[in-house]
């Protein structure tokens, strides 16, 4: 599977614990990130993890456009609901776009913990499921 990670400032804590808890299941991945996201990321694990441009320079745009062209499975995106961010357009495309092509997007590490267990599982199949419904 193909991963995105993103986390904005506030939340960049919360992600390298996460992905510290999860690594064994998601060094089995292919990992991708924004910049910054990535960087901590790489810090702090042995992952291994493909960087973006930096989110507020066009790292959600690059992710977003991954979406479009089917090749992005996954995208965990730990939002701060708080703070105003300069690149909320940003921000709103790649939500739609992932619901758009109804990639799995969590926005919080619960629902981000409730989607590496179905990865850990492996028998997500809601892209058969589409192909039913689109060979209708
Ligand atoms: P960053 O981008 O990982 O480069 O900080 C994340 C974001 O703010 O969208």
């Amino acid at each position: 599977m193909k991963i995105a990670l993103i986390a904005h400032d506030k939340k960049k804590d919360d992600m390298v614990r996460f992905v510290t808890a999860y690594e064994n299941i998601l060094k089995e991945h292919s990992l991708f990130a924004t910049g910054t996201t990535g960087a901590r990321i790489m810090e702090a694990t042995a992952l291994k993890v493909t960087r973006f441009q930096s989110g507020p320079l066009g790292g959600d745009q690059q992710i977003g456009a991954m979406i479009a062209k089917n090749e992005m499975d996954v995208v965990l995106f730990f939002r701060d609901p708080l703070t105003a961010q300069p690149h909320e357009p940003d921000v709103s495309a790649l939500i739609r776009l992932s619901d758009v092509y109804s990639v799995p997007l969590a926005t919080n590490m619960g629902t981000a913990e409730v989607i590496i267990k179905g990865l850990e599982r492996g028998d997500l199949s809601w892209r058969e499921i589409m192909e039913t419904r689109n060979g209708d």
